[in-house]
């Protein structure tokens, strides 16, 4: 039997947790050599059997605490599904997070003999209804699809044991609520319940009063231990000069991999046509895009065939891509917590990162609530050929510039790194410069001494 349930060596920090062999070592070949603090503390109450409320962002590695112990109380008491039924399901709010928590059961349960199956709408569903025809052991879904699935008759939640609801905000913020009520009315009361949360508004309270019964509660900070590793910088810039300071910043060749965040799908779209006009390989995800598209664009950026990719808030929540050296803002979110977020999709599994947030006269306001909560100043770069001045001093009291952010520069007369800002010159021809206009990029040389 492949559950064998003898635990692996104290010693070893995965150890600590009486995972099952198989468990451990498929954690073992992923190189995790330590739990994360929300693993720590989660899976031994999971194990047991206890509802849990944790409190915990994406990058904490929340996927694996509550992973890692349903693999393990479903191999420990395996059973055949009956034909459409589920014994564990995980609901979370995009279609992305659910393929990556599908890949990570996949992972963590490679020497277990469980079957799973992921759900979510934008595809056609006959695939999915054929998949839990036979019942599954464990399902992740997004809301929308599993009613209609359950509409159809094509699935069962009475035999669920374990039930989990992913970054429940983000549910709420989407307007789920009505379909995540819907959904627990049909599961029976006596399975266990696990509520992951990046905050606690009342509404969540509420909902899991309903929703959980006795739970353990567990907040970790995840900010801190990863908004640290990342280098956060702000460019003052205005707003009809972003695209043009974006070009000029993606000269740098130590930008390996960009992630860009956009206010809006048609922004998103608007931006990777202006890189690729300037042949810069990009592509973008956000909501308007088939889930065909979407994940074309995501695995395209993966395997690294383009550099940047450009994404909307909702569509890259929670997103982990190895490799990405920069996230950059081309418009500042004006929630802290999506600043948050966006900036920890760098910087993941203990890489160093970097995070550059454009700010226009406009977006001061965000800047100043984003540096109050996360309780730091952001360094300023002012060596940049869009640097404004303007925007920049409407903050006061802000810590001096940050200087140099860029490194092994491609062009040589590009000269982000090396020109004090007081003798940037004005962009403000640059718009109708004719090489702009056939998507060249412009390089604003210094003007050469006179002397
Ligand atoms: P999550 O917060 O679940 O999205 O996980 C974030 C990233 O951390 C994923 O890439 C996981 O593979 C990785 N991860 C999870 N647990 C560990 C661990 N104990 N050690 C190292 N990396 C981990």
């Amino acid at each position: 039997m492949l559950t064998d349930t003898i635990t692996c060596s104290p010693q070893d920090g995965f150890g600590t947790l009486n995972l099952i062999k198989p468990i451990h070592r498929a954690v073992r070949e992923e190189e995790y050599t330590l739990p994360t603090p929300i693993q720590k503390q989660a899976v031994p109450h999971l194990l047991q059997g206890r509802d849990l409320l944790g409190c915990a962002q994406t990058g904490t590695g929340k996927t694996a605490a509550f992973a890692l112990p349903i693999l393990q109380r479903l191999a420990e008491n395996p059973q055949v599904p009956d034909s459409k039924s589920v014994r564990a399901l995980v609901l979370t709010p995009t279609r992305e997070l659910a393929v990556q928590i599908s890949e990570s059961f996949k992972v963590y349960g490679r020497y277990l003999k469980l079957n799973q199956t992921v759900i979510y709408g934008g595809v056609r569903p006959k695939p999915q209804i054929h998949s839990l025809k036979r019942g599954v052991d464990i399902l992740v879904a997004t809301p929308g699809r599993l009613l209609d699935l359950l509409n159809q008759r094509c699935l069962r939640l009475d035999k669920i044991d374990m039930f989990v609801l992913d970054e429940a905000d983000r549910m709420l913020d989407m307007g789920f609520l009505p379909d995540i009520k819907k959904i627990y009315s049909m599961v029976p009361k006596s399975r266990q319940s696990i509520l992951f949360s990046a905050t606690l508004p009342d509404e969540i309270l509420r909902l899991t009063r309903d929703f959980l019964n006795d739970p353990v509660k567990i907040t970790v900070n995840p900010p801190a231990s990863t908004v640290e590793k990342i280098e956060q910088r702000v460019l003052f810039v205005d707003r009809e000069n972003k695209g043009a300071l974006l070009e000029s910043v993606l000269q740098d060749e130590s930008i390996e991999r960009a992630l860009i965040f956009a206010r809006t799908k048609h922004g998103a779209n608007k931006i990777v046509k202006n890189l690729n006009k300037v042949r810069v390989k990009a592509d973008a995800i956000h909501g308007n895009k088939s889930q065909p598209a979407r994940m074309e664009a995501l695995k395209k950026f993966r395997e690294g065939k383009v550099r940047v990719l450009v994404a909307t808030d909702i569509a890259s929540r929670g997103l982990d891509v190895e490799g990405i050296t920069h996230v950059i803002n081309f418009e500042l979110p004006n929630e802290v917590e999506s600043y948050v977020h966006r900036i920890g999709r760098t910087a993941r599994a203990g890489a160093a990162g970097m995070a550059l947030s454009f700010c226009d006269a406009g977006e001061r306001g965000y800047l100043k609530n984003i540096e109050r909560t996360i309780n730091r100043v952001v360094k300023v770069v002012d060596d940049h050929p869009y640097h404004s001045q303007t925007v920049a001093s409407k903050g006061k009291n802000r810590n001096g510039a940050g200087g140099k952010v860029f490194g092994n520069r491609k062009a040589k007369n590009n000269n982000f790194t090396s020109r004090p800002a007081e003798r940037t010159r004005k962009p403000s021809g640059r718009k109708n410069h004719p090489a702009a206009k056939q998507g060249k990029i412009v390089r604003l040389r210094r003007r050469p001494s006179k002397s």
